[in-house]
C-alpha cells in the first residue's frame, strides 16, 4: 500500500459505497478507518483501540491476529492459496468436513461448501427442492417454503425470498419467489398478546395449520434456531425449535436450520440446535466458521438427501450448483485451526460461563428508561430501545436511536452496530470477562447519554 492517509480519505469519499449504509448520512460523518486489530480490539489509523463489540459483523471467534490461526493460514499459503472443488479436492476441505460432521447434530453426514451465509442458505433451498423431485417416490409438488416473519437468511434473492424483514426485503418483491410466512415467537411483542409459559407456545399453531393444509406442496421450513438475529436478536422461548422440528417430521417436510449467526459456539453449544436435541435435515453455517478470518460457509445434510442425488450422469440428478471460491483452502485451514483452539481453550464451556456473567451484568441496564427489553442467549444480546416503556412504543425511525448509541459507544472505545432500535452485543467468543464487563458498561453509559434523554416517562 502506497497511498498516504490523506490520499486514502480523499479516495474513500470519491469511490466507496458501503453495504446497508445510507451514504448521504455517512458522507456527513468522519469515517472510522480500521488499520489493525489485536485480540478483542480493533485499532484505527490513529492507533486508537476499540473493543470489537460485534465481532466484526458476528464473525470473530478467538480475537484478531491469533498466532495459531495466522500460522495455519501462512502454512497453507506455502502450499497453495486456492484450487477448485469442482472436479478436484484438497486436504483442508476434506479434513474440515470430517471435523464438522463430528460436531454436527446426529444424522448430518455430508458437507457442501460455499463462501458466505446467503449461499449456504441458497444451497439448502435448492437441495430441498431437488430432493423431493428425485426421492422415491418423487413428490415434485413439494416446492414451496415456509419461513418466519422477522427471519433473515441473507441478501441474495433466494435468501431474501425466505426472509421476513420488511424493511430489507419488501421492495425486492418483484424479484422473489412466493413463500408461506408464519409468525415466529417474539415474546416482547407477541402478536397474540400472550405471555410465556402460560401461552404454551400457541404461536406455533399457525405453522401447524399451514402444514396441515398444504404439506404436500411444501418442501421445507426454514428457521433460525433459538435466535432470529438480524430481525432484532429475537430469542425464542424454550421448546419452540423442538416443536417446529416435531411438526416437520409429522407432516413430512424438511427442516432447514440457518445457523449462520447462532452456530460455532455463539449460544453456548457448538450448534444452537443441540440445545433442544434437534437434528435438522439441512444446516447452513457461515460467519464464524473460519473464525472471522476468511469467507467460508457450508451446508450440512443427511445421507437420505445426499442419496437422492446419486445416479448415472445421464439421469441428471447432479446438484447443479457451485461457487468459484467454494471451500477455499486458506479459509478451510483457518477453520481447522479455529476448531483446534475451540478444543484447546474449552471455548464452548467458557461461552456458557461468560453467558451467565453477561446476563447478570446486563440486568442493571433495565433501569434505563429507554430500555424496553433485553434479550440474550450465550454471547449474543440485543437491547431493544423504546420511546416509552409502558406502552413499548418504539422510537421514530428519524431519530436513528441505535446509531446515536453506536456513536456514543464509539467515543467511549467500543464498536457496536445496531439493528434499527436494537443495540447488539456480539463480542468475540474468546473475550476476557473483564473486557466483556467493560463493553457492557460502555453500552450502558452510551444508552444513558444518547437514548434516555429522548425517551418519555
Ligand atoms: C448473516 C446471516 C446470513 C447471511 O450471511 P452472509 O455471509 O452475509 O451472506 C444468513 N443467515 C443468517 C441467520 C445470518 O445472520
Amino acid at each position: 500500500m502506497t497511498a498516504s492517509p490523506q490520499q486514502l480519505l480523499e479516495l474513500e469519499r470519491r469511490c466507496m459505497w458501503y453495504p446497508f449504509t445510507q451514504m448521504q448520512t455517512y458522507a456527513a460523518e468522519e469515517p472510522l478507518v480500521i488499520a489493525g486489530g489485536e485480540g478483542p480490539y480493533l485499532i484505527d489509523a490513529a492507533g486508537r483501540r476499540y473493543l470489537d463489540g460485534v465481532a466484526s459483523l458476528w464473525t470473530n471467534v478467538h480475537g484478531h491476529r491469533v498466532p495459531a490461526i495466522d500460522a495455519a493460514i501462512r502454512a497453507q499459503l506455502e502450499r497453495i492459496a486456492h484450487s477448485t472443488l469442482l472436479g478436484l479436492t484438497h486436504p483442508p476441505a476434506i479434513e474440515l468436513a470430517g471435523r464438522l460432521i463430528a460436531l454436527a447434530p446426529p444424522g448430518l453426514t455430508r458437507v457442501f461448501y460455499s463462501d458466505n451465509g446467503s449461499t449456504a442458505v441458497e444451497v439448502a433451498l435448492k437441495m430441498a427442492l431437488q430432493f423431493w423431485r428425485q426421492t422415491t417416490p418423487p413428490q415434485p409438488r413439494k416446492q414451496r417454503f415456509v419461513s418466519f416473519r422477522e427471519g433473515y437468511h441473507g441478501d441474495t434473492l433466494g435468501a431474501v425470498s425466505v426472509g421476513g424483514i420488511d424493511l430489507f426485503h419488501a421492495r425486492y418483491g418483484p424479484l422473489l419467489f412466493p413463500t408461506l410466512k408464519v409468525h415466529g415467537a417474539f415474546c416482547y411483542r407477541c402478536h397474540l398478546q400472550e405471555s410465556f409459559p402460560a401461552c404454551r407456545l400457541r404461536c406455533v399453531d399457525e405453522l401447524e395449520a399451514v402444514l396441515a393444509r398444504q404439506a404436500e406442496e411444501i418442501a421445507a421450513v426454514v428457521i433460525e434456531p433459538l435466535v432470529q438475529g438480524a430481525g432484532g436478536m429475537i430469542v425464542a422461548p424454550p421448546g419452540h425449535l423442538a416443536r417446529v422440528r416435531d411438526l416437520c417430521r409429522r407432516y413430512d417436510v424438511l427442516l432447514i436450520a440457518d445457523e449462520v449467526a447462532v452456530g460455532c459456539g455463539r449460544t453456548g453449544t457448538f450448534f444452537a440446535c443441540e440445545q433442544e436435541g434437534v437434528a435438522p435435515d439441512l444446516l447452513a453455517m457461515g460467519k464464524g466458521v473460519a473464525a472471522g478470518y476468511l469467507p467460508l460457509a457450508a451446508t450440512l445434510t443427511t445421507e437420505r438427501i445426499y442419496e437422492a442425488f446419486l445416479g448415472a450422469p445421464a439421469e441428471q440428478k447432479t446438484f447443479f450448483h457451485g461457487h468459484t471460491f467454494t471451500g477455499n483452502p486458506l479459509a478451510c485451514a483457518a477453520a481447522l485451526a479455529s476448531l483446534d483452539l475451540f478444543e484447546k481453550t474449552n471455548l464452548v464451556q467458557a461461552v456458557r460461563e461468560k453467558s451467565a456473567l453477561l446476563a447478570a451484568w446486563l440486568q442493571p441496564l433495565r433501569r434505563r428508561r429507554s430500555v424496553g427489553d433485553i434479550r440474550q442467549r450465550g454471547l449474543l444480546a440485543g437491547i431493544e430501545l423504546v420511546r416509552q416503556r409502558d406502552s413499548r412504543a418504539p422510537f421514530p425511525p428519524e431519530l436513528t436511536i441505535g446509531h446515536r448509541v453506536t456513536l456514543a459507544a464509539r467515543r467511549r472505545g467500543a464498536i457496536v452496530r445496531p439493528l434499527g432500535h436494537v443495540v447488539v452485543l456480539m463480542p468475540p467468543l474468546a473475550i476476557e470477562p473483564d473486557l466483556l464487563r467493560e463493553l457492557v458498561d460502555i453500552v450502558d453509559q452510551a444508552i444513558a447519554e444518547a437514548a434516555d434523554p429522548l425517551a418519555k416517562e
